[in-house]
């Protein structure tokens, strides 16, 4: 038996690779990055590869060498799609991928800090707790709020919603009585954690939105005075700041009013919008905010981090602490130790020590070039927005945020814009999403990236007057 547990131990020793070794795949790794981040700039923000060697990729008994994999993730992977790291990427609400943010990454997973007990890693937690005590900060919060960092702004709403249902005391017993308002324009990953969290039988008002998206708060109120006549019970009302299409942001302000004077939860979506508050010039727009029971916002959109960071803020922590608080036998030695547990504000126990991610930049930086970016990025939406208009396009209002619509004009069965999207895509030197509003097809402008600058704006410009003009000669 000896002999054989010598022998596993040689054979899984590669799984601790030596100092040679290590430093060799490092290298290999932090050239195939250097070199990805200088090509960026002149690479098209979308273009479709095959994926033949990835595609016959198998798992095999003996490894490969790290030259083969970063071969195939340039060749299938990296390059092929939208290129969500590129400043080129101006379709949906883009992401982010700051560099340091994934240095801190690989320091969060090489020493695998366990986050989610202080117990386990009472420093890892003071850092979680400390990013989340910032983040309410923004968010205009009292210091006492707590909440999670989370993979992303679809689990902090199914947390927010959760945390909701559970305050106002929706059981299945009183479900189908229970009513959620909000507009059109809420994002999909509500109706998904309504779904998850037994809320499909709730009553869901869709609350119209005045000519620029924003809620008729309005109409709201009747609907809720109406709502409650019936013997209904209406328990959140969800506002979004930043909408996904336009990024309108509803009147916060007005309905805080309306869920106070009715005893609602209020719960923000600013998963987009939210950072945008660190932004003097337009805080203004996010009046209300701080009156909130519950906000979330997404640190891989609007901070710039890469994918796998979301927070989830809410302004009572024992409701967010009942909602997901347990103790657990095979738990007992980790109980008391003064700290707050991030287990015990999510679903998660194990988890990414994510608050690393957010710290390592906040810190290295500093937070003025994070509000300069949000700033340009405003600007540069702006600027689009004029220079579009100018070129003839059919524009929306005036940007809210970091989102421009934009169409050809004369077009009311949307078949010329259909097109248009199409030799866009084909184009793909700059990517842009579309979206249905109202029956009309509308072309999606989203300077969010850190990478966005006027010379990629410019480069937008110049490919939507090119394939214009040229579609306008062909028809
Ligand atoms: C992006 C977004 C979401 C979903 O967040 P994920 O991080 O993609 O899960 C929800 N709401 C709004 C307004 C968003 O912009």
């Amino acid at each position: 038996m000896l002999k054989k547990i010598e022998e596993l131990e040689r054979r899984a020793g590669q799984l601790e690779p030596g100092e040679e070794i290590r430093k060799h795949i490092c290298t290999e790794g932090y050239k195939y990055a250097d070199d990805f981040i200088s090509k960026l700039p002149g690479i098209p923000g979308y273009a479709r590869r095959e994926m033949r060697e990835l595609r016959s990729m198998e798992v095999e008994e003996n490894g490969k060498t790290m030259e083969q994999l970063l071969e195939i993730l340039g060749s299938d992977v990296d390059y092929t799609g939208i290129n969500s790291a590129s400043g080129r990427h101006m379709g949906y609400i883009p992401g982010g991928g700051l560099w340091t943010s994934a240095v801190a990454d690989m320091l969060a997973a090489v020493t695998n800090r366990y986050s989610g007990i202080a117990y386990s890693s009472p420093g890892a937690v003071e850092i979680e707790n400390q990013m989340i005590r910032w983040l309410t900060s923004v968010a205009g919060y009292p210091a006492e709020a707590h909440g999670n960092l989370t993979s992303g702004g679809s689990i902090a709403n199914l947390i927010a919603v959760q945390v909701a249902r559970d305050h106002h005391g929706i059981k299945a017993s009183n479900v189908e009585k229970a009513v959620i308002y909000f507009t059109e324009q809420v994002h999909h990953c509500i109706h998904k954690a309504l779904h998850t969290t037994g809320l499909s039988e709730a009553i869901r008002r869709t609350v119209p939105v005045d000519e620029d998206y924003r809620m008729d708060t309005a109409t709201l109120r009747k609907q809720i005075s109406e709502d409650r006549l019936l013997g209904l019970n209406p328990f959140m009302v969800v506002a979004t700041a930043g909408t996904t299409d336009t990024g309108a942001i509803d009147p916060l302000d007005q309905i805080a009013d309306i869920t106070e004077e009715y005893g609602m939860w209020f719960h923000i979506d600013a998963a987009y919008g939210g950072f945008f508050n660190l932004v003097e010039a337009v805080r203004y727009k996010f009046k209300g905010l701080e009156r909130s029971d519950s906000v979330v916002m997404d640190p891989h959109k609007t901070l710039f981090i890469p994918y796998g960071s979301g927070v989830v803020l809410v302004r009572n922590r024992e409701a967010l602490l009942r909602s997901y608080a347990h103790q657990a036998a095979y738990m007992k030695d980790a109980y008391g130790t003064g700290q707050l547990d991030p287990a015990d504000s999510g679903p998660e126990l194990s988890r990414h020590f994510r608050g690393l991610r957010l710290w390592l930049p906040l810190h290295l930086h500093g937070t003025a070039p994070f509000r300069a970016a949000l700033e340009e990025k405003l600007l540069l939406c702006r600027y689009f927005h004029r220079e579009a208009g100018a070129m003839g396009f059919e524009t929306g209002k005036e940007p809210d945020l970091s989102v421009a619509i934009f169409r050809i004009p004369d077009d009311p069965d949307n078949r010329k814009n259909e097109r248009f999207l199409r030799v866009l895509h084909a184009d793909g030197r700059v990517f842009f999403s579309s979206t249905t509003i109202r029956g009309k097809l509308w072309m999606r402008c989203a300077v969010v990236s850190f990478r966005t600058h006027r010379r990629e704006i410019d480069i937008a410009l110049q490919m939507i007057r090119e394939h214009k003009d040229g579609m306008l000669s062909a028809i």
